[in-house]
């Protein structure tokens, strides 16, 4: 259970107490039910290293009882609920969330160990907006008629949900990344299990009440805790799951690919990133750096989109360098609970050690540590923290380069011409996002065009907005999330013909 006021945290809410105290159950077909093999797994606070409450771990006949409740909510009340009625809860549960932003974000917060200020701030508002967004496409779903050569002939498309989604989400953006997904798979007409990841179940728990306050029908959404290898596993084998919604590691991502081959489910794949943050000497080079911190420290790096890689003109090198660092040092590691902490601990221990033993490798082969590279002291040493770190000096072939860290880890590369520039910031397999600074129109437009990956910023970094979709290139994965396309993977296309001679 949360201890009120270890290492300094403050105290949470009597509601996430209460919370934290209850019994979590697993929730189908509207109902709170206990997992079948009464097995659970206690999620943690990585500020402080202490476990927060438990959940249950959902096997094989809960992802049975869930399939089946969102094969009849989809045949029945869902499919029969009017479109405008449909946009209608989505929207309630929008409000709802925004209702309850206070403790959603308190809560994801212990959880996820990212500052409540930040959630608050950018996931409950992303979450929203990706509610309200796919409500207003619930009644705008036509189809078309084809003017077909054959004579007589009535050819028109239907615009039908793919079926039961099993959306599977890391733990990165728990609560953004649920809607992300079951926004546009609800108004598609598609009913969803939500599979959160194991370190951050407690807010789609949440999601599944509100989902139901809202007017959600009961089997719509279904939320299944339960670890990767078997709840996980079991969504993606399963004949009753007609896509999966994927977001989380390149090597799980192959994975479900593989595995859902056997029964062609449909994929949609967001993946991870190493994405290059281009700095010409030619652009507002303090902003660039200064937005270069921002980039790489927010949310401790652990975002797909972090600007881990950072190349700079030479010419403005030293200067990016000095700002860079000097923002790192202005950061205020601590609990996500406290007002002033803008950084917060990594998710586990496991990641800590992982980003710990990239930074380690870096100084035996010589790369420079400019700033941070250890773990927090004093109060922060039983959480799992780990200070803001900035590389110089690494070669375009080492691990810190090529290789997703996720952690608070930057590397600073130099770069001579637009030429070198391109072909070095292309040579990484991912191909998620860049950013590029310039104020030379013709220069960024160029660059935008060459760079390979899903989204390029261009003086500017970490934008998203539901209408915009938001998905990788190469090992980066293939789907969009939010947007129209991010609407089109949960819909399949009826082609009617109607014979109308006489
Ligand atoms: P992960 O792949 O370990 O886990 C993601 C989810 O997959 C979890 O819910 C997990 O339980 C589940 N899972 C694990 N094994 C499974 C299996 N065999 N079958 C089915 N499900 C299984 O990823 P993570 O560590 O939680 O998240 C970090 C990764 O996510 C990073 O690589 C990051 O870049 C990526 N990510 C990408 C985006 C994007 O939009 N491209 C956004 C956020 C995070």
């Amino acid at each position: 259970m949360l201890d009120q006021s270890p290492n300094g945290a403050p105290s949470a809410s009597d509601r996430t107490i209460d919370f934290l105290s209850s019994t979590h159950k697993l929730l189908i077909d509207g109902n709170e039910v206990h997992g079948a093999s009464g097995e659970t797994f206690e999620t943690y606070d990585p500020a402080l290293g202490k476990t927060l409450t438990s959940v249950p771990n959902a096997k094989q006949t809960d992802v049975d009882a869930a399939v089946t409740a969102a094969r009849s909510a989809l045949a029945g009340p869902w499919q029969k609920m009017a479109p405008s009625d449909r946009a209608q809860v989505l929207m309630r549960l929008a409000d709802l969330i925004e209702r309850d932003a206070s403790w959603i974000s308190e809560v994801e917060s212990l959880d996820s160990g990212k500052p409540k200020l930040h959630i608050a701030a950018v996931d409950v508002p992303l979450a929203v907006g990706a509610l309200r967004y796919y409500a207003g496409w619930c009644t705008k779903l036509a189809g078309e008629t084809i003017p077909a050569s054959s004579p007589d002939m009535l050819v028109y498309t239907r615009r039908e949900p793919i079926g039961v989604v099993a959306a599977i989400v890391p733990w990165n953006f728990p609560l953004c990344q649920a809607c992300f997904k079951i926004a546009p798979a609800l108004a598609a007409g598609c009913t969803v299990i939500l599979k959160p990841a194991e370190q951050t179940p407690l807010s789609a728990l949440i999601l599944g009440k509100l989902a139901l306050e809202a007017g959600i029908p009961p089997g719509v959404l279904n939320v299944l805790t339960g670890d990767g290898t078997t709840t996980g596993q079991a969504l993606v084998e399963h004949p009753g799951v007609a896509k999966i919604s994927f977001t989380g590691s390149e090597e799980v991502g192959k994975h479900i690919a593989r595995t859902a081959s056997k029964t062609l489910k449909h994929v949609s794949l967001e993946l991870g990133g190493k994405n290059p943050n281009i700095i010409f000497a030619d652009s507002d080079v303090d902003t660039a750096a200064a937005t270069a911190a921002g980039a790489i420290f927010f949310y401790t790096g652990q975002v797909c989109s972090a600007g881990s890689r950072l190349m700079v003109e030479e010419k403005a090198f030293d200067q990016v360098v000095d700002r860079v660092v000097a923002e790192a040092r202005k950061l205020k590691m601590g609990h996500g609970l406290h007002e002033e902490t803008t950084l917060g601990p990594l998710i586990s221990e496991d990641q800590l050690e992982r980003v710990n033993g990239f930074v380690e490798r870096s100084r035996e082969t010589g790369i420079d540590v400019v700033t941070g590279g250890r773990r927090g002291k004093g109060e922060l040493a039983s959480g799992s923290f780990y200070e803001p770190t900035v590389l110089t000096g690494a070669r375009d072939t080492d691990g810190v380069v090529t290789d997703e860290i996720f952690g608070p880890v930057l590397t600073i590369q130099a770069f001579e011409s637009f030429d070198d520039l391109v072909k070095r910031a292309n040579a990484s397999s991912f191909g998620l996002a860049a950013g590029i600074w310039t104020h030379d129109i013709a220069k960024a437009h160029a660059a935008a065009a060459a760079i390979q990956a899903g989204t390029v910023w261009v003086n500017t970094y970490n934008q998203f907005d539901a209408a915009v979709g938001w998905g990788g290139f190469k090992q980066s994965g293939y789907g969009k999330d939010n947007g129209r396309e991010g609407l089109d993977k949960y819909l399949q296309t009826k082609t009617v013909w109607v014979n109308y001679a006489r």
